[in-house]
């Protein structure tokens, strides 16, 4: 059974779906390995560490013939007709972002896997990429921030006078808000959090923030672990309250988020025209409308003296150790799905049925 790895498409990746490393394992327990030329270059992987792993470097037409075809972003529709008729192919996409090619995915009998679809359960945590991809994306977006600010965030006693630490503020502590207080703690700031599911309390606390605690009537957390929508009149009551937090803050990190729902609106205008002249807000919600309401998605503008950057795909920033969870969360899950050399595709098996987004010749998540 023959893998292969294309070059991604997208202008901004620079991610490569499998390593070197990854690739040489994969070659010994028993696949085939084919890159395309220049796949890994971008993410500081050359062809020759490939090759040296055993893995076959060969043109595009050639690797989208494989068996199995893994990628970071979806296909390019243009380019469905030249995989595999009948193949498979995993990667990262929400089925629900282009219906279109969903479609023409089932029409070329592609079994289609994405990874974003993997329920957060303990045995699929090594498959996990939201989780892999959000930490390089929490720690990347500190980094930015440190970047765009005037000030040092460590507290600094010299003879040229005494500067004071920086303050950051952490809204949502997910896997990427997590990843971003310990950043912002090691480069030296005073780092406080918000999130409205108490149970991650503890966990900014361990990490040596300041857990900010607004008072909340419902329940905001799913029998599952993720945040849910909160009322109208919860949402209006954090909005008041996070407009008085962020006007403390020369740094806001930005990480909110509901999955398959439109951000959260958390810093509105208003509370921007509050904030201090110099201060940064990088809001890593860009993608999915941004967690504050001035955002612009791709784009870096400055309100009353606020810098706001509204980054997209940070992971591929950082492409050489995103591609390298990337590429062993890819192997898991084809541990998972492969056995004796055939797709195992047991639709009783949570992983499988949550991930599986065309087989068949049907569509089975939209
Ligand atoms: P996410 O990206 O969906 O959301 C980021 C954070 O935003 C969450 O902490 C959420 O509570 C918060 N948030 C949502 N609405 C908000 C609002 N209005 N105000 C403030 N904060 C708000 O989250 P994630 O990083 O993907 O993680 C979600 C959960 O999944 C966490 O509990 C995490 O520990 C858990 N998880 C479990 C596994 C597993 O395998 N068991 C793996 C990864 C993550």
């Amino acid at each position: 059974m023959r893998i292969g790895v294309p070059q991604e498409a997208a202008a901004n990746e620079r991610r490569v779906a499998l390593t070197p490393d990854v690739a040489g394992r994969l070659k010994k327990s028993g696949f085939e390995v084919m890159i395309e030329r220049g796949a890994g270059t971008a993410a500081f992987f050359p062809d020759e560490a490939y090759t040296a792993a055993g893995a076959a470097v060969s043109d595009r037409n050639s690797v989208l013939q494989s068996d199995i075809m893994v990628q970071v972003q979806a296909p390019v529709p243009a380019e469905v007709p030249r995989y595999r008729e009948g193949g498979a192919v995993v990667a990262s996409f929400q089925p629900g972002g282009d219906p279109a090619l969903v479609r023409q995915l089932a029409q070329h009998r592609l079994t289609a896997f994405s990874l974003v679809l993997l329920p957060r359960i303990t045995r699929a945590q090594p498959m996990d990429v939201l989780s892999s991809q959000a930490t390089v994306a929490g720690y990347k977006a500190v980094l930015l921030a440190a970047s765009a600010i005037g000030k040092l965030f460590p507290m600094l006693v010299t003879a040229a006078g005494t500067l004071p630490a920086a303050r950051v503020l952490i809204l949502g502590a997910g896997v990427a808000g997590l990843q971003a207080i310990a950043t912002a703690r090691r480069l030296g700031a005073i780092v406080f959090a918000f999130d409205v599911r108490p149970a991650v309390k503890e966990q900014v606390q361990s990490l040596g923030a300041s857990f900010l605690e607004m008072a909340i009537d419902e329940h905001a957390e799913t029998a599952g672990g993720y945040a849910k929508e909160l009322s109208e009149e919860t949402h209006r009551k954090e909005l008041a309250f996070l407009a008085g937090a962020v006007k403390d803050a020369d740094i806001v990190i930005a990480t909110a988020a509901i999955p398959g729902k439109k951000a959260p609106v958390l810093i509105t205008a208003a509370a921007v025209q509050g904030m201090k002249p110099g201060s940064v807000i990088v809001d890593l919600a860009a993608e999915t409308g941004g967690n504050c309401e001035l955002t612009q998605a791709g784009a870096e503008i400055v309100r009353n003296g606020v810098a706001i950057l509204g980054p997209l795909n940070l992971a591929s920033t950082v492409p050489l150790h995103a591609s390298q969870m990337y590429a062993k969360n890819v192997s898991a899950f084809l541990a998972h799905i492969v056995q004796d050399g055939r797709l195992r595709l047991d639709f009783e098996d949570q992983i499988i049925r949550e991930t599986c987004v065309t087989h068949a010749g049907e569509v089975r998540k939209s």
